[in-house]
């Protein structure tokens, strides 16, 4: 099937859409809309995912309704209707426990890179081909008929992630579709970029950095987190376009290690597996990519218990790794250690997997002393307090962190009860 203008396939819905239809939530939605002329149908990623046999999260509709005549067949039939994006044509729609986002169909007819004019219109091939790639443009009606104006069905069969016509004018309209071009390539193609697709985001780069941060920080995570992630990354890489979003050299190779190491995707991992070897690099990521500060203080974390494993080529003794884990806490030891098996010479993978398991399962250490045990020996309060503690600690790690109380009261009467 070739792309827009080929004209639609209207076919019986394959088997895997048939599950979509059982939704009472849907039928009740399908019921309260589709009448008297108009058309509703289920779109985009929905039926892409079904098709897949990928999990639904959510069942975007389209319909010929404007919205104001959306919200007021959804209230008269009893379902809120919430008017989250009406200059866009979007109504959201709660049936139970279930949301719907009902989006009237519409055409782009004025777009700056960033933002379109609408206008609404009521043909489903219109409303098609404006949508990003052939694989999100696929419609199907309430009675199980399937609309393919490009191309789609082939190209999910096939895992392509392709743009509907022209890449480089697609692009330019919403130079978001940069990133989503590579999102859903690393999430539902093999990886390989489309080499026409792939062509117009180098030749259109520069549209980037017109990308707000926010927006980059969660498309970039949401690339991080697909399957292919690793392999988009290194061609994205190579064509000299991931440095412009994360603002620092990156090491796609050592993303492809971590990926190895630890398959679960964990997007933050990811992100600093491609670009954090120092505290820097992660306080970077925070301004660049407008990071929260739970995520920003995760990667600084992890970068300083880096910094002490730097440069090894098997991991450190237990010892070591009870004091990793005291100092740094779990999360950022457990980073730690996985970045730094990344970044060693290949070998040693089950000492690395030790090494992991132990940080994993072993409890952090805790310092069993405090100031008001160093006041009991008599030690006056004040700074010498402070500095009596920190000797004690230090002759506690060097002890390996013992718990048993004869031991312990041994410490204490070893430390020196400072200059006071
Ligand atoms: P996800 O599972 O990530 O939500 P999705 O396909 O539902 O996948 P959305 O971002 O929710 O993706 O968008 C819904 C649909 O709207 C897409 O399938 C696509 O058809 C269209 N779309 C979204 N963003 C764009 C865009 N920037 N340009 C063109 N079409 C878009
Ligand atoms: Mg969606």
């Amino acid at each position: 099937m070739s792309q827009a203008g080929a004209g639609s396939r209207d076919i019986e819905a394959p088997e895997a859409l048939a599950a979509l239809f059982g939704d009472q939530a849907l039928i009740r939605v399908f019921a309260a809309l589709d009448q008297e002329g108009e058309e509703t149908r289920i779109v985009g990623g929905a039926l892409r995912n079904a098709l897949l046999g990928r999990p639904t999260h959510e069942i975007d509709l389209a319909t010929t309704l404007l919205p104001e005549a959306v919200m007021a067949r959804a209230n008269a039939a009893g379902l809120r209707a919430i008017p989250t994006g009406v200059a866009h044509g979007t109504v959201t729609l709660l049936a139970g426990e279930k949301t719907f986002e009902v989006t009237t169909l519409r055409e782009d007819i004025a777009t700056d890179g960033r933002r379109a004019i609408v206008l609404f219109g009521r043909s489903f091939e219109t409303d098609a081909l404006r949508r990003d790639f052939t694989i999100n443009a696929l419609s199907m009606t309430r009675d199980g008929r399937l609309f393919d104006y490009t191309g789609g069905l082939d190209d999910i069969a096939a895992r392509k992630v392709r743009f509907i016509g022209e890449p480089a004018r697609r692009i330019a309209e919403d130079y978001l579709r940069i990133l989503r071009f590579f999102r859903f390539s690393a999430d539902f193609g093999d990886g390989l970029l489309d080499s026409a697709g792939r062509i117009a985001a180098i030749r259109k780069r520069d549209g980037l950095a017109r990308l707000s941060r926010e927006r980059i920080h969660a498309e970039l995570l949401k690339l991080l987190s697909a399957r292919q992630a690793a392999t988009v990354c290194t061609e994205i890489c190579a064509d000299g376009l991931l440095h412009l979003l994360i603002a620092s050299v990156p090491n796609p190779a050592r993303l492809r290690r971590v990926v190895a190491i630890v398959p679960p995707q964990d997007p933050l991992l990811r992100l600093a597996a491609l670009c954090v070897n120092l505290p820097e690099d992660a306080a970077r990521l925070r301004e660049r990519l407008r990071l929260s500060n739970a995520e920003a203080e995760r990667l600084e974390r992890a970068a300083l218990a880096l910094v002490t494993l730097h440069g090894l080529n098997e991991p450190p003794a237990r010892g070591d790794l009870r004091g990793l884990l005291f100092r740094h806490g779990r999360q950022a030891s457990g980073d730690a250690i996985i970045l730094a098996e990344a970044d060693a010479r290949p070998g040693h993978d089950d000492e690395w997997g030790r090494a992991r398991k132990f940080l994993l399962d072993t409890e952090e250490p805790r310092l069993p002393f405090s100031g008001a045990d160093m006041i009991a020996r008599g030690i006056v309060e004040g700074r010498a307090v402070g500095e009596a503690l920190k000797e004690l600690q230090a002759r506690w790690i060097r002890a390996g962190f013992p718990t048993d109380p004869a031991r312990l009261a041994r410490l204490l009467d070893e430390t020196p009860r400072g200059t006071t």
